[in-house]
């Protein structure tokens, strides 16, 4: 039984220059059409108690209040959350009025796009707001009791500096958010940063420095009262992301809008992407044209441990004997002696997780949980 719900707004008013999300800009587009056909793809989930809704995109903030009013009308006519009810919001569009229409509907987390407090990267970035919207946003939020929100940020920007980094962990001190996410910008083909790195106009920091400052990151989150919790991800306690938990514990959730995905009875499925192609495709029952994937059960137990290992705490050797019927001793004897002898992994209280040497080198360390066919 799934206990989490993700819902997809694919619309942004401006495109940032390092996104591969499915986004469109939304000039233009038909997005109350697109509302019409995600209320009824949610209708057609049962109704139930979530324990956890998180609303990302693209950006959800570029709803109209009218909009955001009735998706989440919609939502809470059928389902009820019991924890944690995120939205992801960028800084200039998060105004008093749409944060008024979140908090009356139950919204309890906001995930707030932040990626940099230094103006001339945020314009690198194509970003639409400036480094004052970001404390208008936080200001507003703090006004009306919605406290609980996480800062979005990303490192190895070209032209970042320690000094960039140090700077934003300064603003995280005196700010005191409840939870940070902060990703290494990862290059994506068909986004304008990948055509001009190709063209040589752009440079990123090679491995070497990226992983300084990845250390710097973990080192400084730390002193401040955030240890890390997963690879990208640091809080205050009791405050990580219990949404993204579902994730990276492998557990069932539902998504619903174009391009999201869902996890459900041990099968994933992807919803179309373009936006006119979901419109077009939903159907009287909800239903909307989708890949779907079952996997079996060494796929199964291969997700989760990539997934599980992106923990700091580990994959809960117990939860998979009793998912699996077989111990992960047994189906991983060898990678796990073999990885602890690297210094990779490490064994303790009946969880088995990445060390800080494993974390550095994670792509590799997860490749050999592959099982043999
Ligand atoms: S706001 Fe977010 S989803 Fe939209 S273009 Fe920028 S990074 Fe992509």
């Amino acid at each position: 039984m799934a206990e989490s719900l993700y819902i997809h707004i694919p619309f942004c008013n401006r495109i940032c220059t390092y996104c591969d999300f499915n986004k469109v800009l939304i000039h233009n587009q038909p997005v109350d059409a697109y509302l019409d056909a995600l209320i009824r793809e949610l209708r057609a989930i049962k109704a139930q108690n979530f324990r956890t809704i998180f609303v990302g995109g693209g950006t959800p903030t570029a709803l109209s209040e009218a909009q955001l009013a009735r998706l989440l009308a919609a939502v809470n006519e059928r389902f009820h959350v019991t924890e944690e009810f995120t939205f992801e919001a960028n800084p200039d569009e998060l105004t008093p009025g749409k944060l008024d229409v979140l908090k009356n509907h139950g919204v309890n987390r906001i995930s707030l796009g932040v990626q940099t407090f230094n103006e001339d990267l945020l314009k690198v970035l194509g970003r639409s707001h400036g480094y004052d919207d970001i404390f208008n946003a936080i200001n507003h939020m703090e006004k009306i009791g919605l406290d609980n929100y996480s800062l979005d940020l990303m490192y190895n920007l070209p032209g970042e500096t320690m000094q960039d980094l140090d700077d934003s962990l300064s603003h995280i001190q005196t700010l005191s958010p409840k939870h940070i996410s902060w990703y290494s910008l990862i290059i994506e083909p068909h986004t304008v940063f990948y055509n001009q790195i190709r063209k040589g106009r752009m440079k990123v920091d090679d491995d070497d420095i990226e992983g300084q400052k990845y250390q710097h990151v973990i080192n400084g989150l730390r002193a401040l009262g955030y240890p890390q919790y997963e690879i990208s991800n640091f809080s205050q306690p009791a405050y990580e992301s219990e949404h993204n938990k579902t994730y990276w514990k492998n557990e069932p959730y539902y998504g619903a809008g174009a391009g999201s995905h869902g996890y459900i009875d041990s099968t994933r499925y992807y919803n179309i992407k373009p936006v006119n192609h979901y419109i077009q495709s939903m159907d009287e029952t909800g239903s909307v044209v989708k890949e779907t994937l079952p996997l079996d059960i060494k796929a199964q137990m291969e997700e989760e441990m990539f997934l599980g290992l992106r923990m700091n705490r580990g994959v809960d050797a117990n939860r998979f004997e009793s998912k699996f019927g077989r111990s992960m001793d047994d189906v991983y004897d060898t990678v796990i002696r073999q990885e602890t002898d690297r210094g990779h992994i490490t064994s303790s209280e009946g969880y088995v997780a990445l060390t800080d040497a494993g974390r550095m080198v994670g792509n590799t360390v997860f490749m050999e949980f592959l099982l043999e066919e």
